[in-house]
C-alpha cells in the first residue's frame, strides 16, 4: 500500500512556496528571476545565471526586436560588451579605431589589451584616406562610434562598412549616442552593433548594462561564450529595470531630441556661445551624412563658450535643471565639462588635437519642459562677461 505523502514542513514550504506563481497569478510584468542556478533539464535550457537567465532572455528578445536583428547578447555594462568583443582578438591583431572613441574604450585598448599584443591605429574616419586605410592595412577589426563624443562627428557608416566588407574586415559600431531608434548600424553593413544600455535604452540612470547585436550566428556564439567565460553578464534585476525602461524609449527619445534641437537653435544665436554642434542642424559639418543615416539628430548638444576653464565650470554649476555629471541619456538633463571631467586625464596636446577646449560643454537633454531648460541656460550664461 502506498504511504500518504505528508504535508511539507514549514522550512520546506518557506523555500518552495510560490514556485508556480506565473501560472497562478497571470502576472503582466515579468518577475525578477533572482536565482544563480536552475534545475537540470528545465524546458528553457537554463543552467547557471552566468550563462543565461530568463531576465536576460526577455531583454535580449526586446533589444533584438528594436535593433531588427537576429541576435542580441546582454552584458553587465557597455564596457563589458566592449570587453567581450575585444576578447575575441588574438595577439598581434590590429584594430583600426576612430580617433574619437569613448575614453574607457581607449583605456581598455591601450592599458589592458595592449599587454596581450592587440595593436591599435587611430584615424579620423571623416577623412576618406582613413577609409582607404582599411584596404591597405587589412586590420582584424574596425572600431568606431557615431556620433562621436564629445564633438558629435558623424561617420559615414555605409562608406566604412562597404570598404571593410570588400576587405573582409568586421566592423564594430558603438551606437550608444544614437540607439537603434535613430541609426541601424547592422542595416548599414556593420558586423556588430554595440550599445551601452545604461544610457537611453534604460533611460532612468538607475542601472548599468550593455548589448551586442548581430545577424551573424558565429559572432553571436562568440558573444555568448564571452558572457559566460569572462563573467561579463548583467544582473537579473538590472535586466528587469532595463526591460521596463525600454518600453518608453520611443516616447523619451522623441521628447529628448525635440529638446536638443530647440536648445541647439537657441544657443546658436546666443551671444555668449561661440559655436554649437548638433547633427540635426544644417551647419553640422557632416549634415548630409547625418540626413542619410540618422533618423533625427540625437539628444546631445555640444557647445563652445568663449570662456576660461573656471568660467565654463561655473556656468555648469550654476544650472538648476542640468545636473553636472558624467553619463547621458536619462530623463533628467545632464551637463558635462569634458576638460575637467571625462577627459581630465588626457594630456593638453591630445585634448587640443581632438578639439576639446576649456570652453567646451556637452549637454545631454532630458525630458523636462523646454521653457524651463532655456530659462535655466540663459540664466547661467549671464555669468559670462
Ligand atoms: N560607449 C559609449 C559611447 C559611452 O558613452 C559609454 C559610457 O559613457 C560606454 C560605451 C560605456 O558604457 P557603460 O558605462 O555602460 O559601461
Amino acid at each position: 500500500m502506498q504511504r500518504p505523502v505528508p504535508e511539507p514542513a514549514t522550512a520546506t514550504r518557506a523555500i518552495h512556496h510560490g514556485e508556480s506563481f506565473a501560472s497562478e497569478t497571470g502576472t503582466v510584468m515579468p518577475p525578477i528571476y533572482a536565482t544563480s542556478t536552475f534545475e537540470h533539464g528545465n524546458p528553457g535550457g537554463f543552467d547557471y545565471t552566468r550563462s543565461g537567465n530568463p531576465n536576460f532572455r526577455i531583454l535580449e528578445g526586446v533589444l533584438a526586436s528594436v535593433e531588427a536583428c537576429t541576435h542580441a547578447t546582454v552584458f553587465g555594462s557597455g564596457v563589458s560588451a566592449i570587453t567581450a568583443i575585444v576578447s575575441t582578438l588574438s595577439q598581434g591583431d590590429l584594430v583600426l579605431c576612430e580617433e574619437n572613441l569613448y575614453g574607457c574604450t581607449v583605456r581598455l585598448f591601450e592599458q589592458v589589451f595592449a599587454k596581450f599584443g592587440v595593436r591599435t591605429e587611430w584615424v579620423d574616419f571623416t577623412n576618406p584616406s582613413s577609409v582607404a586605410r582599411i584596404e591597405e592595412q587589412r586590420p582584424a577589426m574596425v572600431w568606431l562610434e557615431s556620433p562621436t563624443n564629445p564633438l558629435l562627428k558623424v561617420i559615414d557608416l555605409d562608406a566604412v562598412c562597404s570598404a571593410a566588407r570588400s576587405a573582409g574586415v568586421p566592423v564594430v559600431v558603438d551606437n550608444t549616442f544614437a540607439t537603434a531608434l535613430v541609426q541601424r548600424p547592422l542595416a548599414l553593413g556593420a558586423t556588430l552593433s554595440l550599445t551601452s544600455t545604461t544610457k537611453y535604452i534604460n533611460g532612468h540612470s538607475d542601472a548599468l548594462g550593455g548589448v551586442v547585436c548581430t545577424d551573424q550566428p558565429s559572432w553571436h556564439q562568440k558573444m555568448v561564450f564571452a558572457q559566460k567565460a569572462l563573467g561579463l553578464m548583467p544582473s537579473p534585476f538590472d535586466c528587469w529595470l532595463i526591460t521596463r525602461g525600454i518600453k518608453t524609449l520611443p516616447l523619451r527619445l522623441n521628447q529628448q531630441m525635440a529638446n536638443a534641437a530647440a536648445v541647439a537653435d537657441h544657443l546658436a544665436s546666443h551671444p555668449a556661445v561661440s559655436w554649437v554642434r548638433y547633427p540635426g542642424r544644417d551647419d553640422h559639418p557632416q549634415r548630409a551624412v547625418a540626413l542619410r543615416q540618422m533618423n533625427g539628430g540625437g539628444a546631445i548638444v555640444t557647445i563652445g563658450l568663449n570662456a576660461s576653464r573656471e568660467q565654463a565650470y561655473a556656468v555648469c554649476k550654476a544650472l538648476r535643471w542640468f545636473t553636472m555629471a558624467e553619463s547621458l541619456g536619462g530623463v533628467e538633463s545632464l551637463i558635462c565639462h569634458p576638460a575637467t571631467m571625462t577627459h581630465a586625464a588626457v594630456s593638453s596636446e591630445i585634448k587640443a588635437a581632438l578639439g576639446i577646449s576649456d570652453g567646451l560643454i556637452r549637454l545631454s537633454l532630458g525630458c523636462e519642459d523646454i521653457r524651463d531648460l532655456l530659462i535655466d541656460l540663459d540664466h547661467a550664461l549671464t555669468l559670462l562677461p
